[in-house]
Order: C-alpha cells, then structure tokens, then sequence
C-alpha cells in the first residue's frame, strides 16, 4: 500500500502488491476516508497499481511530442528554423517534459516500457532531421545525433546519483560513495555510448545510415552537423529514389530515367544524368583531401567542409531530378 500525501492530508492511496482479485482496503486518516485510485498523480508523476510507469511515460511522451510539435510548426522539410536550433527546442523542451521527475520513476521503468518510450522520440526527430515519415526510429537517432530516451532516462538518473553521492551499479560501472565524481560522470556517459552502440549494431534497420555512421561515438563528436531535406534522403536511403518509392507503393517503376535501378546510391555515385554535379563535388572533395570521391560514405562526414559539398551535391542531384520531371 502507498499512500500519497500533499500538504497535510493524503490524496489518495495505490496498491503497491498483490496480483489481481484484491479488493482495496478502505483507509481512514483523520476520520476521513481515503480515496483508492489507479493510478494516482502525484506531484505530476502518474503511478500505476503495482507501481507501473507505463501510462506515466505513455502520457508523458504524447504530451511532450505534441508540444513539441506546437514549437515547430513553423518548420517544415525544406524551410523553417535550422537543425541546430530544432536541437536546442529538443533538449531544453522536448527533453525535460518527457523525462521529467525521472530521478524519482527511473528505478520503477520496465525494460518493455522504457523500450516503448523511444517511440515518442519519432516526431522530433523527423523534424530535427527533416527526412521522410519511413526512416526508423533507430536510423533517426543516430542521423541526429540523439541518444534513445531509455539511454537518457538512465544517464539524467545516474547523474543524479552520483551529484548526491549515491552508490550504484550500472551496466560495468560501479560507482561507491566518495569516489572522484568527475571520473564517474565520464564512465558514465562513455558506457552509455557503449549501450547505444552494442543497440545500433545489433539494429536490422537504417543500412544506408549505418553505412554512414557505423560508430556513434564519433556521430556524436559532430555537433556541426545541420541536416537538410537533401542530405538526409542521402543519409537514409529513404527519398525521392524509384526503387525505395516503389518498395512503399508510391510509385510502380524503380527505374532511373537512364534505365537502371534507381537508388540513392546509383544516382550519388554512377548516374550519367548528375555527372556534372557530382564533378564539381568530386574537385572540391579532392582539394579537402579525400581521395575516394563519394564512394566513401564515412569521408564525407569527416569535416564540416566535407559534408557541406556532400549536402550541395545531394540537392543538386535531387533538384535536378525534379526539374527533369516538370518538363
Ligand atoms: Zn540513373
């Protein structure tokens, strides 16, 4: 039994234990009965029988997506406010509604529920990366650079823990009181990139991504990265590409205008038809040092004046193609 308290008089009470078939108690405190709830909302935190935090996290997510969506309604895939400061929405708003009081409900999150929470990760992650409603969820973090939210939950808990000086265990780390708490705020954010990585491996989606960004330590050593419409088609695979558009049944033929298979592939590196924008990349590419033109998918996220000639290839290829389909 819990019994949640708000000033002087309790506001209701929770079974804590005990399966189903229980009828609730009756409580009195004061002389005064003591409603049963469930769940209960307490200090803005809604707890569940048994204490389950799903419907806390499902409801908190919806609310933190929809208000984030309500930020950047002016944003959309080809205009709007830049990438960086979608970012600076998703980590001072986004964040702190849906992870809010996690001090308190992370050690109460089930796997199966903090797994689940990551869904509410998609809306502004599509729009912080302004790509294509298909690409996964999985995919999306990685392309912005954003840890999942159980991986956040786990980092904003453990932070805290070790502010107050708390011991714990936490994947390898073994944090007792009195350690240097510097050191351990690193261990923790380095097994954390560890977890998401082992996670992004094991991931049978985002290929094209993957290709891009094997390692998430070093995506995340990009902070200069502003995505665009254009580079993150690119990115994902996911875009104005035949056989991808055919695959999701919006278009019938796969095939380039030059007769292949049309993929993102295809058109960044062998297409006759971009021949004259990809030479001008392939000069500018060569004076940044990179040797292997586009064919290297990781060079051309090595630097920031890299990946600006990758992204003004990408739209042009992509303008190009919507040019030649007008006529
Ligand atoms: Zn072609």
């Amino acid at each position: 039994m819990v019994m949640l308290k708000c000033g002087k008089s309790a506001k209701g009470s929770l079974l804590k234990t005990g399966k189903g078939g229980y009828r609730p108690p009756t409580i009195k405190l004061l002389g005064k009965s003591i409603r049963y709830n469930d769940p209960v909302k307490y200090l803005g935190v809604t707890i569940s029988a048994q204490c389950k935090m799903e419907k806390h996290a499902q409801s908190t997510g919806t609310k933190a997506s929809c208000l984030f969506d309500r930020l950047t309604v002016i944003c959309k895939a080809r205009w709007g406010i830049t990438c960086s400061n979608i970012r600076t929405l998703y980590n001072g708003v986004y964040l702190p509604s849906v992870l809010y009081a996690i001090e308190a409900w992370n050690p109460l999150l089930r796997q199966e529920t903090a797994r689940k929470m990551s869904s509410s990760q998609r809306s502004p992650l599509l729009r912080m990366s302004k790509g294509y409603a298909t690409v996964s969820t999985d995919a999306r973090q990685v392309i912005c650079g954003a840890m999942p939210l159980d991986l956040e939950a786990h980092k904003r808990y453990y932070r805290s823990q070790i502010k107050s000086n708390t011991a714990f265990t936490f994947g390898l780390i073994q944090y007792n009181e009195g350690d240097d708490k510097k050191q351990a705020y690193t261990r923790l954010d380095s097994e954390l990139l560890n977890m998401w990585q082992a996670k992004w491996h094991a991931s049978t989606k985002g290929d094209t991504t993957y290709e891009y960004f094997p390692d998430v330590k070093i995506r995340m050593q990009k902070q200069w990265m502003e995505l665009d419409y254009f580079s993150t088609q690119f990115l994902t695979g996911h875009g104005d590409f035949g056989l991808r558009l055919k695959k999701f049944g919006i278009k019938e033929d796969d095939r380039c205008e030059c007769g292949q298979s049309e993929t993102a592939e295809h058109v960044l590196r062998d297409c006759d038809l971009y021949e004259q924008e990809r030479n001008v990349a392939l000069r500018e590419l060569s004076l940044e040092g990179v040797t292997t033109g586009v064919r290297n998918t990781q060079e051309l996220t090595k630097t920031k004046k890299i990946f600006d000639i990758f992204k003004k290839l990408c739209k042009g290829i992509l303008t190009k193609k919507e040019e030649s389909r007008r006529r």
